[in-house]
């Protein structure tokens, strides 16, 4: 029967062997290293951790990324049930002893009777066969020009630049306001796609000071900073003259603050829509390296976000990623190209966790076709669905950047309290829901697979 390729053994290839192969399909996995190695890699094992030694959180109540831990156990990934093995005390969160995690993925996988190991770099997308992509933030340069080649150069790209993306709900719309600059739009929606926090003098004054002392980040050793225009860190920005955001990101032109009409701000911040939900708002051109601490602290400065919560940091990495709303279908096949998949970091997700929970989710797909036993992808109110629907096609394609799983993807729960009284009711609902349409998923499969 036909052999299943998998190019990368980190969290994201691991996981899809192991999935594959438990479902009787024939894996070859190809894993680079130790002969070719990455900057950040340290060790020739498979699902190697590259930096924190965490899988965060492991409330799967009330956390959206301890729900899909819950899925990932559910389905005997083993990237989760090696990790509980070896747990390190460390409160709520789920940590690892990182070497003898790996050390055990990497016997497991190569013990399997249906998996073959073969340390090679691959540096084609292949026209035959069946292949699932799983080469990571630091997929070498070989790969990289080849995909690059096959998608088009502007569809993937070689650096993030994360804005941080805050909760709509959590925005103070007494102070804020929608509005596109100069009222752009053919639509309401789009006239209204924006929503304005405005700022003083005295306001804007005191957040360049803080901008400028916060705490950053340095790049990792092997990674380069050249910032390409148009995605300086605001930091940067700042740094280069006082002015300059308010020239920028922060300019108060086109735009009329309802609560005052008669006062024009001195610089006004826009958060865009960040999801088709429109549960999620990104801070435009606020990609920066300051630590995570420090970016609470001084986004919270903004008015209108001084009660932020935010789905995600903003931050800056060497990552390579596709652009997969516009190339992968909700199968994570190559829409040009379907005997190709990709998995992990590189469709645009973010984290060990997320990338594991898309290799689960490539390997049990390509494996079912392979069967000839085809599954449908994860349902939409998993935590595994809602990450693969935002990859896939709830995110705006023209400004996507990698994603962590959070409840801001979760199709609303109707009929509960909003705002920060029902936050907790609404995830139990969010982690409820997702379990009951994770468990009928993975028994349809396993009826499919019978
Ligand atoms: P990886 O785990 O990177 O696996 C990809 C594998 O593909 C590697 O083993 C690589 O050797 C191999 N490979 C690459 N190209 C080829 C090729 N052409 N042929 C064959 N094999 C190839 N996430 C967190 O959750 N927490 C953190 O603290 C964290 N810190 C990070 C720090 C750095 C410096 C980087 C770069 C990333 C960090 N991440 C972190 C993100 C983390 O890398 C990913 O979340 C996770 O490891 C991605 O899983 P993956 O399987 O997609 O890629």
């Amino acid at each position: 029967t036909e052999k299943l390729h998998i190019v990368g053994g980190g969290m994201a290839g691991s996981e899809a062997a192991w999935q594959a192969a438990e479902m009787g399909v024939e894996v070859v996995l190809h894993e680079m290293r130790p002969t070719v190695g990455t900057f950040a890699h340290r060790t020739g094992h498979l699902a190697e951790m590259v930096c924190s030694n965490s899988f965060r959180s492991d409330d799967d109540a009330e956390n959206a990324v301890g729900q899909l831990h819950w899925e990932m156990r559910a389905a005997q990934g083993l990237v989760m049930t090696t990790a509980d093995r070896h747990r390190l005390p460390a409160g709520g969160a789920l940590a690892v002893d990182r070497d003898p995690f790996a050390e055990e993925v990497t016997a497991r996988l190569k013990s399997h009777p249906k998996v073959t190991v073969e340390e090679s770099e691959i540096t084609e997308l292949p026209e035959e066969g069946r292949w699932i992509f799983a080469t990571g933030p630091l997929t070498s340069p070989a790969l990289g020009e080849a995909i690059a080649r096959a998608t088009g150069a502007d569809q993937l790209a070689f650096f993030d630049a994360i804005a941080p993306i805050v909760y709509a709900e959590s925005i103070d719309m007494g102070t804020a306001w929608r509005q596109s600059r100069y009222d752009k739009g053919e639509t309401e929606e789009e006239r209204t796609a924006y929503i304005n926090c405005p700022m003083t003098k005295d306001q804007y004054e005191a957040f360049i000071d803080a901008l400028l002392a916060a705490d950053k980040t340095e790049f990792h050793e092997g990674e380069t900073a050249d910032y390409f225009d148009g995605c300086l860190p605001i930091e940067v920005m700042a740094e280069r003259g006082r002015e300059t955001l308010r020239h920028g990101p922060m300019k108060p032109v086109g735009l009329t603050n309802p609560h005052k009409p008669d006062e024009k701000p001195h610089a006004v911040v826009q958060l865009r829509r960040d999801n088709a939900l429109g549960t999620l708002y990104n801070i435009v051109g606020f990609q920066t390296k300051m630590k995570y601490g420090a970016q609470t602290s001084v986004f919270r400065m903004i008015p209108g976000l001084e009660e932020a919560r935010f789905a995600r940091l903003g931050g800056i990495h060497r990552n390579t990623f596709l652009n997969s709303p516009t190339l992968l279908d909700d199968q994570l096949r190559l829409r040009a190209r379907p005997n190709i998949r990709f998995a992990g970091q590189i469709t645009g997700v973010e984290g060990y966790v997320e990338s594991a929970a898309m290799g689960l989710l490539a390997g049990r797909l390509a494996a079912a076709e392979i069967l000839g036993r085809p599954l449908p992808t994860a349902p939409a109110d998993s935590a595994m669905g809602a990450l693969v629907h935002h990859i896939t096609g709830g995110a705006e394609a023209k400004t996507f950047q990698p994603m962590n799983v959070n409840f801001g993807l979760f199709r609303p729960v109707e009929g509960l309290k909003g705002g920060r009284k029902g936050r907790r009711e609404r995830y139990r609902a969010y982690t409820d829901r997702a379990k009951a349409a994770w468990r009928a998923w993975l028994a349809g499969a396993a009826l499919d697979a019978a």
